[in-house]
């Protein structure tokens, strides 16, 4: 029989979650699978111990399990601190969304291009997170109703939304709209062109608009998870400013606010992947990895600026797309999403590590002019004036 775990280290205090100018890393923490989901009754009579608990607003304490442990008496526990918030499995999507959401859209409605990545491997949650369900709502659609029922602040303003994926097939990418069936969409420079952009009127349409794109999102099994999905689904709202009813040229219209579920970056031996799949899965892993070699270049730079911004981003699709975030001249938050679970904590572990040093990543050098929106609202003046002109109003 398992003997009792020994009891853990001391652990020293949490500091305060300081954000400042900081990149904000949240951490949500699921709950442990439900019983009856386990195969066999073995399993499902087994106690299921965990190895990560929320330590404070801002911490976690991550114990190695026994079972890999060297010396059982000897056990180890480690703090990963300062993150924005820490999620317990008992919180609500509406606890989520008012701490990492609310403040994008805040943003967002006030003219600044935002994006909130959900990150984790898969099964943790990051779908439930950013989609939720139709009883569970997530971040997204807890989102569009809060733009929506600020509308009226807004008169002059509208939305489109737009839904894709990236797709890695063998050692190649390709985007896939999820709103329209149109092929011909490529990636150039940091912009999608052919990508069908709807435009929205209430939150139930972009709602339904939301829940069509994610029948049409490919998904494909894997032992890890039979619903994980290959790909990297990311969905913007594009705010578009109005002046009575005319659409004001796109150039000048302001923010985006982008929302991405991104694949899981499992390690293959886990996943039992085999032929394309396991292609897929080293790609997506490579995605992943280039997406931390991104974000790990732009601290070293912040720390000395002698050294060069390395032009990773230009080795995966989602890290093109996102390059104005990943060299810090837009804000981004992060989600990670992980699983408590013992057998999870080698995945855990992983993350934890991979993405602790992003908490030090400062915003100083925030690049505003493709928000700008003084200068915006002085072209908007200007435009309203020629047409008053030309007698259009
Ligand atoms: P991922 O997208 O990271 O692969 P999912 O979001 O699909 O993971 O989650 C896997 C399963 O766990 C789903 O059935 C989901 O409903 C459930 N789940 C994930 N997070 C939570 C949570 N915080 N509370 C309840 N159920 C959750
Ligand atoms: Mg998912």
């Amino acid at each position: 029989p398992r003997s009792a775990r020994p009891p853990p280290t001391p652990l020293p205090k949490p500091s305060l979650g300081l954000d400042g100018d900081r990149l904000k890393v949240f951490l949500r923490i699921r709950p442990l699978p439900d019983r009856g989901r386990f195969k066999s009754k073995a399993q499902a009579t087994k106690p299921k111990q965990q190895c990560l608990v929320a330590n404070g607003a801002n911490s976690v304490a991550l114990t190695v399990p026994h079972s890999k442990l060297a010396d059982p008496k000897r056990a180890r526990t480690e703090l990963f601190d300062g993150f924005s918030a820490v999620f317990s499995p008992d919180s609500s999507q509406h606890d989520v969304f008012s701490q990492v959401m609310n403040p994008l859209v805040d943003e967002f409605l006030g003219g600044k291009s935002g994006l909130l990545l959900a990150m984790g491997p898969t099964g943790s949650g990051k779908t439930h997170t950013v989609f939720g369900s139709a009883r569970n709502p997530g971040l997204l659609p807890l989102a569009l109703r809060r733009i929506f029922s600020s509308t009226d602040d807004h008169p002059a303003r509208s939305f489109c939304l737009s839904m894709f994926e990236i797709l890695s097939e063998g050692k190649g990418e390709r985007i896939l709209d999820l709103l329209s069936d149109a092929t011909d969409i490529v990636l150039q420079q940091s912009t999608i062109k052919g990508l069908k952009e709807v435009s929205i009127e209430t939150s139930t349409d972009a709602e339904s608009l939301v829940l069509s794109g994610m029948l049409k999102r490919t998904t494909a099994a894997t032992n890890a998870n039979s619903k994980s999905s290959r790909s990297q689904c990311i969905i913007t709202i594009r705010a578009v400013r109005k002046i009575n009813d005319v659409e004001i040229e796109k150039s000048l219209s302001d923010a985006v606010l982008t929302i991405a579920d991104l694949a899981g970056a499992e390690r293959e031996r886990r996943t039992g992947n085999q032929g394309t799949r396991l292609l897929e899965s080293n790609f997506i892993n490579n995605t992943s990895m280039v997406f931390g070699l991104c974000l790990r270049a732009l601290l070293e730079h912040q720390k000395n600026k002698k050294k060069p911004l390395e032009k990773h981003f230009k080795n995966s699709m989602l890290t093109r797309y996102l390059r104005d975030y990943l060299e810090g001249r837009k804000k981004m938050t992060l989600i990670l999403n992980v699983k408590p679970g013992d057998d999870d904590y080698l995945d855990t572990s992983f993350l934890l590590r991979q993405a602790s040093p992003y908490m030090k990543i400062k915003y100083t050098n925030l690049d505003d002019s493709s928000d700008l929106v003084s200068q915006k609202r002085s072209n908007v003046s200007l435009i309203c004036q020629e047409n008053k002109k030309k007698g259009k109003f």
